[in-house]
């Protein structure tokens, strides 16, 4: 394990600008982060590179971004209106509330050690809404709390839409919202997060040999284009199957408390679209489904070669965007040793992911022939689109190397009286604080391929 705390992280993201707490100002609200001028661009990246992995990079998966609010009817065939909640405790003598699942020991109070407990109930996790001008202010829709959901009413739009056959896939990434009983973990279990999730629907018959492809093509992603070692990571079966489900692994990465999911890989049968589709009867739907009465349409596939219309299973990855970031910035953060009591804290993010790719430092201020040349390497680079880059102008090239070692940012390019001279500027590697002379002209290619290194 290594010796990074998550308040290490806090520290850093106070600190550098990549997440406050929301509502800092009027005290907070728990389970509710803002990200800053850092923090978007980090999350961006993520959310960038898992597209292109699952979108771009593949011809059977098409992408969707489904509206927050939704018809009461999707969470009650969904099964979540009757059954997502988690096992609420409350301690008799301090009134801590808990997760009983969640607990050090389930017979004692977390937080003071009591065992004068009140017996679990089921505690609703979806946030509900009054939507319109309802005198009342009942609850007449929810927050969704997963993405899941609005794909699989999606199915059909998207399959009359596109020229797929099975296996296919549909991917979105978006916000989801859960009243969780405690929040904690920084960005860990938060109520108001960022899911990551695809819905891969396959012949009934193919199901276990996707299920293990994509159990096997998330983790090469989390080790390949995120950057965590390989033994940073687990695969953990569930010990208890949800009553849908035919089979549900969890990815696990070694957070400094031990290691905990980061996404879900889960074969969910056809209990979805069988849950949701009309003309339930006409189906020989395998899972355990709620009749629906209120549905418009068959979610069903017709094999144009077979005939045969039936519904397909749903292979699942469901990556929490968060959790994800929180997991990059634990493995990247480095404290360095430099001698004489001095150390530099160092985020060696992959480039791809890192929120500045490249800045660019005059040597000293107010020198004009410096401010151009660096003001046209700043334009140069940001016509090449590959993110943000920075000029800085404070004239103090060591507060500004330690920030950009903060915040990750792959090269510094400093310009100095030299390249007045010689059209040449330093160019400095975060991570090994190299330093090498480089001609202004070859700048753009090279920031251009240090950010697409693989
Ligand atoms: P947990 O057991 O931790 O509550 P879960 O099994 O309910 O999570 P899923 O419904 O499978 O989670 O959601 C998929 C992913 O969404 C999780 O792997 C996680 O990365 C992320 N996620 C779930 N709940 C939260 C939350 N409250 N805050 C941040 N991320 C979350």
């Amino acid at each position: 394990m290594s010796d990074t705390t998550i308040n290490d992280i806090v520290a850093l993201c106070k600190r550098r600008g990549f997440i406050f707490t929301g509502s800092e100002i009027y005290g907070g609200l728990g389970g509710a982060y803002d990200y800053g001028p850092y923090g978007v661009e980090l999350m961006k990246n993520i959310r960038n590179a898992w597209w292109n992995a699952m979108i771009y990079s593949r011809n059977d998966i098409e992408g969707l971004d489904a509206a927050l609010i939704s018809n009461k009817l999707l969470w009650k065939y969904s099964g979540h209106e009757g059954n997502f909640s988690d096992p609420l405790v409350e301690c008799k003598k301090c009134g801590t509330r808990m997760r009983q699942d969640k607990m050090r020991d389930p017979s004692k109070c977390d937080n003071c050690g009591s065992t004068d407990l009140t017996p679990p109930r089921a505690y609703q996790l979806m946030m509900g809404l009054s939507i319109g001008a309802v005198a009342d202010g009942a609850i007449n829709a929810y927050l969704r709390p997963e993405t899941a959901t609005t794909t699989y009413t999606n199915f059909k739009n998207v399959l009359d839409a596109t020229p797929h056959k099975l296996p296919f896939g549909i991917a979105q990434i978006g916000k989801a919202f859960r009243n969780e009983i405690s929040p904690r973990g920084f960005v860990f279990r938060m109520r108001e997060f960022e899911q990551a999730e695809m819905q891969y629907f396959v012949d009934p018959e193919t199901d276990e040999q996707y299920f293990n492809m994509w159990r096997d093509t998330r983790v090469a992603w989390w080790v390949n284009v995120l950057g965590i070692p390989a033994d940073k990571l687990r695969i953990t079966p569930h010990e208890k199957l949800a009553h849908y489900a035919k089979a549900a692994v969890d990815i696990e990465y070694e957070f400094p408390d031990g290691f905990d999911e980061v996404e879900g890989i889960h074969n969910r049968q056809d209990f979805d679209l069988g849950s949701h589709t009309k003309c339930q009867n006409e189906f020989n739907i395998n899972a355990h489904v709620m009749e629906n009465r209120d549905s418009t349409v068959k979610l069903a596939y017709s094999d144009a070669q077979t005939g045969k219309s039936f519904i397909p299973y749903v292979i699942e990855t469901a990556m929490g965007v968060n959790r994800a970031m929180l997991a990059v910035m634990l493995n990247a953060y480095t404290v360095e040793d430099l001698g004489d009591g001095k150390t530099r804290t160092v985020l060696k993010l992959r480039p791809l992911l890192s929120p500045v790719k490249a800045a660019v430092i005059p040597l000293a201020r107010n020198v004009p022939e410096l401010q151009t040349i660096a003001n046209n390497i700043e334009n140069a680079l940001r016509k090449l689109g590959i993110g943000r880059i920075e000029l800085e102008n404070s004239g103090n090239i060591g507060k500004n190397y330690r920030r950009h070692d903060e915040i990750g940012t792959p090269v510094c390019i400093t310009v100095d009286h030299q390249s007045i001279d010689d059209g040449t500027v330093t160019v400095r590697h975060r991570d090994t604080m190299a330093q090498e002379r480089i001609k202004i002209t070859d700048i753009p290619a090279f920031v251009r391929d240090i950010c697409e290194m693989k």
